[in-house]
């Protein structure tokens, strides 16, 4: 059993929603909802609620992460938002390679690994995600793609610093579809990628990352999710705009 090595972390990707005074509003209910936790508990809010929810979880054990980053620390790319930004405004996670950045931003393995180098760089911890199309699934390629999407997003990258990361597996079909992977497809899916990384980085280190999955993960099917060996955490999006669901998944990773 190498589960105890790990950090469970769930993390909330709020997407394109919450001004930030109902970021506020929000982090108010979740703050009593996550005081016990017996994990690592991060909300990734949208930029312009950055400074806001720093401020508001200020003392408490909620972390904030951002959704982006830009892999330039500065200059003229209008539109973006660097690693230093972050870091100094408060972030201290940052999501890389979401599924939506990928199919509606351009988002590439080769830019995942840039602005993962970036996140490193600038001391955040990044969340890269991985994670099959449905025609991919169907035609029985998972393997391969997550493969190929994990070598790439850590070209270059050290096991020191790999070690610093967390990887969430999101099947792209089960994202925002009320369609969630099975947990004996997302243990096999968080397994391969451990196996990868035990490839390229050396067992010990492979062992001690944290891998989670994403995608439909709510308040009824997240214990049985958590309890599988290789799913370190979740990666959750409508769920963690309901501050008594987020409670919920949090509960059963601190009790999984
Ligand atoms: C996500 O946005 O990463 C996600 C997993 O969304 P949802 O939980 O809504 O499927």
């Amino acid at each position: 059993m190498k589960k105890e090595l790990r950090k469970a972390v769930i993390a909330g990707n709020w997407k394109m929603n919450k001004t930030p005074a109902k970021t506020k509003t929000l982090i108010a209910e979740l703050i009593p909802l996550a005081k016990d936790a017996g994990c690592e508990v991060v909300i990734c809010v949208p930029f312009t609620s950055l400074a806001t929810a720093v401020e508001a979880v200020h003392g408490t054990n909620i972390k904030v992460g951002a959704q982006n980053v830009h892999f330039e620390a500065s200059g003229a790319f209008t539109g973006e938002i660097s690693a230093p930004m972050l870091k100094e405004v408060g972030a201290e996670y940052v999501i890389i390679g979401h599924s939506e950045r990928r199919q509606y931003f351009g988002e590439t393995d080769e830019t995942v690994n840039k602005r993962t180098k970036a996140a490193l760089g600038a001391g955040l911890i990044p969340i890269v995600c991985v994670g099959e199309l449905l025609w991919e699934r169907e035609t029985d390629i998972t393997e391969e793609i997550v493969s190929r999407q994990i070598k790439l997003a850590f070209a270059g990258i050290s096991a020191a610093d790999a070690a610093k990361t967390v990887i969430a597996y999101e099947p792209v079909w089960a994202i925002g579809t009320g369609v969630t992977a099975s947990n004996e497809q997302a243990q096999d899916a968080c397994k391969l990628i451990r196996d990868r990384l035990t490839s390229l980085y050396g067992k010990s280190v492979a062992d001690s990352m944290t891998i989670q999955y994403g995608g439909s993960m709510n308040a009824a099917n997240a214990a049985e999710l958590l309890a599988k060996e290789d799913v370190d955490g979740g990666l959750i999006g409508g769920a963690s705009l309901k501050a008594e669901d987020f409670g919920v998944i949090i509960k059963a990773a601190t009790e999984g």
